[in-house]
Order: C-alpha cells, then structure tokens, then sequence
C-alpha cells in the first residue's frame, strides 16, 4: 500500500507572515488527517519561521530547490544540509519551471538528487513533457529520457525512498488538467521504467504524486488512479480552503 502524498508547491509566493497565516490555518483544518502524507514548500526565506509554526504537527516542510554541494563559494545556493538545518524533510528537483528558466538538466537533477538522499532530505523528483512533445507523440520519449537519466546510479534502498511527480508542463498553472486517463496511462509507463530500472518490488513501493492544475473538483478522480499515489499542487495550495479540501479529498479516496 502507498501512502498518499500531497504536497503544495508555493513557488515565488507569499511573504513570512503570509505564510504562517496560512500554515496556521491548514494545520487547524487538518490536524486530524492521518492516512494522507501532507508537505508544503514555501520559499527559502520561509522556511525557518514555517518549521517553528509547524513543529509538531503532521505537515511537513519541503524546500523548492537544493544545490549538490555541502558548502562553499556558490553564491546564492543552499545545500541539502542547510534545508535540513532548517527543518525540511523533502525538496522539490527539476521542476519544469527550473528545467525551463533556469537551465536544470538531468544531470543536475541527478546530482541534486544523490545530495539530497545522501543528506537523508526526500526528493520529489519532477517530470514531463512539453505540450509541443505531447502533441508530436513524444510523451514516453520524454518521460524516459527525465526518469531514466535522471535516476542514474541511484541504489534501490535510495530509490525506495525518492517520490517521482508527473507533471504535464501544458497542465501546470494552465488550467488544463491532465484526464485521470492521461495522468494513469503516464503514471503505469513511469512505473514499468521504474520496474526495468530497479525491479518489480522496489517500483511497486515508489509514490507518482500527479501536478498540474490540481484543484478540489478533480482530486478524487485523479487519486482514484491504480498509480496515482497524490499529487503536487501549485496554485490551489496557495490558499487555505483549496489545499484543505484537496487534502481532505484524498483522505476519503479508497482503492
Ligand atoms: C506546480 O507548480 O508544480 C503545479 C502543478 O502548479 P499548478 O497546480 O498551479 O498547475
């Protein structure tokens, strides 16, 4: 059985005291969920205040990016150490908006990968294709191109550990939700990488959260989804009422 996780993405969003608003009302609303894995990731500058708001509660804090090195003369980069410092128990790598911007490759995202790993952070790793690859019948090709390189030399007690987040770039912040069909078909083909990539064991223990205009109207479809194991939330995780309901949602799935 896979846990569900659900993690929000706040992405460039929200000062300090936005946040604590906004985490203190999540944890009052969802203080008693436990059968769902619950994350949010704020910017770095929050991450310190949000830990101490969130000390003891079932919501965990992610950051949104790490850098592969311990330390040293990076300017602007934070390491998987100082996020645990910090509080952070997982950190997003390759989102599309990184891989677009700010020119994460597969081989950075693996770098940050076994960093993090190797600092005991868990990484929800971020694939998917473009809509110009969906639309040329690339989607397998990108999603193993992504899954494949960059999970290389990851062992199988580290790949038990990662989460993988399909995320269709034409679905993130666009209001265009992948169908539960789409979001299962990408998710099986994932999982089958996964199955030639460890083994048959290991693949069927490793959560596929789905993003990508996730709102409450469309969590329980999409959870319902032999492979679907939660999702990562952009938007809807930015206010209190949506990521709740989202949460809440999951919780009453069954498969
Ligand atoms: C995301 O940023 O990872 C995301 C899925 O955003 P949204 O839910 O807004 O599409």
């Amino acid at each position: 059985m896979r846990k569900i996780i659900i993690a929000g993405n706040w992405k460039m969003y929200k000062t300090i005291k936005d946040g604590q608003e906004l985490v203190v009302a999540l944890r009052r609303d969802l203080y008693q969920i436990e059968n769902i894995d619950i994350v949010v990731c704020p910017p770095f500058t929050l991450l310190a205040y949000l830990a101490d708001a969130l000390e003891t509660s079932n919501i965990k804090i992610g950051a949104q990016n790490v850098y592969w090195q311990e330390e040293g003369a990076f300017t602007g980069e934070v390491s998987s150490k100082m996020l645990l410092d910090v509080g952070c128990s997982y950190v997003i790598i390759g989102h599309s908006e990184r891989r677009q911007f700010f020119g994460e490759t597969n081989e950075t995202v693996n770098k940050k990968i076994k960093a993090a790993l190797k600092n005991g952070l868990i990484p929800i790793i971020c694939v998917g294709e473009t809509l110009v690859e969906r639309e040329a019948g690339e989607t397998f090709k990108v999603l193993e191109d992504h899954v494949r390189n960059g999970l290389v030399d990851i062992s199988t007690d580290d790949a038990l550990k990662i989460i993988i987040a399909y995320e269709p770039v034409w679905a993130i912040g666009t209001g265009r939700t992948a169908s539960p069909q789409q979001a299962q078909e990408a998710h099986k083909y994932i999982r089958g990488l996964l199955v030639k990539i460890f083994n048959e064991d290991v693949a069927s223990q490793i959560r596929i959260q789905y993003g990508g205009s996730v709102k409450p109207e469309n969590t329980e479809e999409l959870m319902k989804q032999p492979d679907v194991d939660g999702a990562l939330v952009g938007g809807a995780s930015l206010k209190a009422d949506s990521f709740t309901e989202i949460v809440k949602k999951a919780g009453e799935v069954v498969k």
